[in-house]
């Protein structure tokens, strides 16, 4: 069983003994202040993902969960997650209770990575990093074959790395000058304002932005700019350009620390722009790089690839680093 928490929807999926994946389940991840709510939810799901497949629960070998963080995964648990009402949310304890098979759980881009590692295009990739663009930012990374953690699971929050000193624009997280807050789905409307006022009132009007934002800078969403960046929008290209700058900047960060071969790319706003995410960072991730560029890619697992990571960790394929 593959479980994918996301701040909006949990998805719950089964694989068979190769990893193919035989149904899939999706539903709202319950914002309830009850720590057990969020697993409840998952077991309602998986029950039902069993009896509609005829699959026997002595059948069920594991379960991997790949989840929105921060995680204590020593105790295997949620810590006051961003848009989640509550403290602590309760994921290993309630799951292996339940279904009495091992259960395993990490930062969904760490089992985004893991899922490029053993089903995408990460295979045979020892130096390997999965970067994701969607409402936030955030990273999996193996450096030399190994899955890198730290200390409570929480390793590559790369979305918060500082890439602007002035801190123009403020971050999710509360904090200034994060990569996240430039370009992330959150972020894009953000820096399309900053650019917007620095342009002029008379700029913004000329713009198909005017038009899908009803004219009200407070409406737009990263959508708007890409779509109207794709009918060649002056005012979009050159907001989409800033936070390629910006992308490049992070991707740059990520290899010069280290050191990867193959960057794979996902998250929505990258899968609903391949084009206007990926030209910008090849073009100037150069600009700031000390070491040898890695291949930079869009991955071919799409929305799935965390998934993809959690069947990988409930088959026993991959096996996580002991924290000490
Ligand atoms: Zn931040």
């Amino acid at each position: 069983m593959g479980v994918d928490i996301g701040a909006t929807y949990t998805r719950v999926v089964l694989a068979d003994q190769d990893g193919v994946i035989i149904a899939k389940a999706k539903d709202r991840t319950p914002r309830e202040r009850d720590s057990l709510a969020v697993a409840r939810n998952i077991i309602r799901m998986g029950r039902g993902l069993l009896k509609e497949n005829g699959v026997s629960e002595r059948e069920l070998k594991g379960i991997g969960v790949g989840s929105i963080g921060p995680l204590d995964m020593r105790r295997g648990i949620l810590i006051r997650p961003a848009n989640l009402p509550v403290e602590n949310i309760e994921i290993v304890a309630p799951l292996t209770e339940e279904f009495d098979v091992p259960t395993y759980l990490v930062n969904d881009c760490v089992a985004a990575v893991i899922g490029e590692r053993h089903f995408g295009a990460g295979k045979g990739v020892d130096n390997l990093v999965y970067i994701t663009i969607s409402t936030g930012i955030g990273g999996g990374i193996y450096v030399n074959g190994h899955l890198l953690l730290g200390k409570d699971g929480n390793a590559h929050e790369i979305g918060h790395m500082v890439i602007d000193s002035e801190g123009k624009l403020t971050c999710g997280c509360g904090k200034r000058g994060h990569w996240e807050a430039y370009s992330s789905g959150r972020g894009v409307p953000q820096l399309a304002r900053l650019i917007i006022s620095s342009k002029g009132e008379e700029a913004f009007r000329g713009s198909a932005l005017y038009r899908k934002s009803g004219g009200d800078l407070d409406n737009l969403d990263a959508k708007m700019v890409y779509d109207a960046a794709k009918e060649g929008d002056a005012l979009a290209l050159k907001i989409v350009n800033e936070a390629g700058r910006y992308n490049a900047m992070g991707v740059a960060n990520v290899i010069n620390v280290y050191d990867p071969s193959l960057i794979t790319m996902g998250g929505s706003v990258t899968l609903n722009n391949v084009e206007l995410v990926l030209e910008p960072i090849k073009r100037m991730v150069g600009d700031y790089l000390i070491n040898r560029p890695a291949e930079i890619t869009v991955t071919p697992l799409g929305e799935d690839v965390g998934l993809y990571g959690s069947i990988a960790l409930a088959l026993g394929w991959e096996e996580l680093p002991r924290l000490k």
